[in-house]
């Protein structure tokens, strides 16, 4: 075998662009995007992708140089995933429901060179852009940190706003439709450049390359057994993990894009209905927004059924059961920014289908095992680095390794060296792992409360919440004990009763409740109701904030 010929001259570095050329050959006239009244073919899409790649390199966008964007999922957002590659260039979506200190910090610590600006999202980025300007004036950033800023007009219905000379529809106009793609010097080249939610810590820039956006891409195709011509509802946002890499996989298999500016109830319903969606990814958080909806909301019956992948944040077995009467069918994966989004998936097992509905809620709401591009998974002892039994029992630290993991964050050396021990990426998730391979989350391991000794996952104690007939959101959290050291509190959101009210559940009845489903050691010693819990800008509960309250709290 020593005679084989090494990869040369034949090499083509794997890049999610292909799968849009190819659409636009194979699925040519078959609608690529809907938004409001705005359709588009494969073709006129990959054509706008064209025009407004040459546009930004006629704008001297070179290679690697970062472009931001701040916008909801809207055509354009989608144009841009290939766009911006096909321009050499790197994406880099941010969360628009961030505040301008922190897009601010994102532009700066970027560099980016250009700036695409949605038009509802304009006050947000005047804000972010003056913080930007101070720092220039102070001397603290150099001019050349100061972004192009180019804004995005609704297509549908125009607004006129600007801020700035440039507009998106100008530059796609203004393009060469028959523009060639910048050659990839290797696959690893990046593609975008994603900030973590900053849920635990201050954000940080996570790199994708080509290679594991391509890989990934294809993973989750395949994990969530996605077929050809999907029609896609654009509930998750694009701006997280690149919509969890679809924005690439809906041009792989020719599917229809439905993008889609807010999501309330009735836009989703609606959308379904009207389109005859079939996949859509979304947080758990989704689940509630869709259970609460009103009967003339849901509209008709939904059949078939459509396909969620959720994941995020832990689905709570109480929820899965719930929402899949309703026309949704829950496929459960997880991940995180630094791994191009999901890593696991809960892949279904045929011989599950005869259990019953809560038994099969329980299994589903673990997290899996991993995708197939993810060479490696496990759950070790940090201090030993062993693996744990796979006995469902014993806590350790998920680590994960393969070409979808990042190589590191953005311009912060110690950051990285702290992320990765012996070659395994440490998500900084507690598990277990079951007899049958499949992981199952404990919880953050900032969020493990130490009571007395013990580990109390809260993730046990909320999905037992979960259940609760009226409970509508918990989180629980560490509160000091005189005693134990630490003990459970927990904090509720109660749904409406029938009459509308939300105050007719106390403590003692929820303590009590928990007494029946729960050991002694793991029951909350202390309930808090609150009309809405915390959230982060991606809709996950902010802990640290409930920590804070829970310390002041006095255990009766
Ligand atoms: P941040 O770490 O800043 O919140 P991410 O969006 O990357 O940003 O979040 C990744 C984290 O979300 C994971 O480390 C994990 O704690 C949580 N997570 C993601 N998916 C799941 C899931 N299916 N079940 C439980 N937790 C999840």
């Amino acid at each position: 075998m020593d005679q084989l010929p090494k990869c040369g001259a034949n090499y083509a570095p794997l890049t999610p662009v292909t799968f849009i050329k190819r659409a636009s050959m194979v699925y040519a006239n078959r609608t690529s995007v809907i938004y409001e009244r705005t359709r588009f073919t494969w073709r006129q899409t990959y054509e706008r992708c064209c025009r407004l790649a040459s546009s930004l390199r006629a704008l001297n966008i070179a290679k690697n140089d970062v472009v931001s964007v701040l916008a909801p999922n809207i055509p354009a957002m989608y144009e841009m995933h290939f766009a911006v590659p096909m321009a050499g260039a790197v994406l880099n979506t941010i969360n628009t429901r961030l505040d301008a200190k922190t897009i601010a910090t994102i532009l700066r610590h970027s560099e980016a060179k250009v700036f695409f600006v949605d038009c509802q999202c304009v006050q947000l980025a005047r804000e972010a852009l003056r913080i930007l300007m101070g720092a220039w004036k102070d001397s603290l950033v150099a001019e050349s940190s100061i972004p192009l800023v180019i804004v995005i007009d609704d297509i549908d219905s125009p607004t006129g706003v600007r801020l700035g000379e440039l507009e998106y529809e100008q530059l796609v106009r203004k393009g060469n439709p028959r523009y060639v793609p910048a050659e990839l010097d290797d696959e690893w080249d990046p593609i975008a450049l994603n900030y973590t939610s900053g849920t635990t810590s201050e954000p940080k820039g996570v790199v994708y390359s080509h290679r594991g956006a391509y890989l990934s891409t294809l993973s989750l195709i395949l994990g969530w057994e996605m077929g050809s011509e999907p029609v896609y509802l654009w509930t998750l946002p694009m701006f997280h993990c690149n919509g969890w890499t679809f924005t690439w996989g809906i041009a792989a298999r020719g599917g229809t894009n439905v993008c889609l500016r807010n999501t309330t109830a009735s836009d989703i319903y609606r959308s379904i209905a009207m389109h005859k969606v079939t996949h859509m990814c979304c947080a758990p958080i989704i689940f509630n927004i869709l259970l609460q909806a009103e009967p003339k909301e849901r509209g008709r019956e939904i059949t078939p059924p459509v396909q969620i992948l959720t994941g995020g944040a832990p689905p709570p077995a109480a929820l899965l059961e719930k929402i899949e009467p309703l026309g949704f069918h829950v496929t459960h994966a997880y991940g995180l920014t630094e791994a191009t989004g999901p890593a696991l998936v809960c892949e279904w097992q045929a011989k599950w289908n005869k259990l019953e509905r809560n038994d099969q809620a329980k299994l589903k709401a673990r997290q899996g095992i991993s995708i197939l591009t993810l060479a490696d998974v496990d759950v070790k002892d940090l201090k030993t680095m062993a693996s744990v039994p796979y006995d469902g029992k014993t806590m350790g630290e998920i680590v994960l390794r393969g070409s979808s993991i990042m190589k590191g964050y953005f311009k912060d050396q110690n950051a990285t060296s702290k992320a990765f021990k012996n070659g395994w990426f440490l998500t900084g998730d507690v598990g277990v792992v079951h007899p049958d391979g499949y992981l199952e989350i404990k919880d953050r391991s900032k969020d493990v409360i130490i009571s007395g000794g013990e580990n109390i996952s809260s993730v046990e104690v909320e999905s037992v919440l979960y259940k609760h007939p009226r409970v509508l959101e918990a989180a629980v959290v560490a509160m000091p004990h005189p005693h134990w050291g630490e003990s459970p509190c927990a904090f509720l959101a109660l749904q409406k009763n029938p009459a509308g009210k939300t105050d007719d559940v106390s403590e003692e009845q929820i303590i009590s409740y928990c007494r029946k489903n729960l050991p002694r050691f793991m029951i909350p010693k202390k309930v808090e109701f609150l009309k809405e819990l915390p959230k982060n800008a991606t809709g996950k509960i902010l802990k640290n904030e409930l920590r804070a309250k829970a310390k002041d709290l006095v255990v009766s």
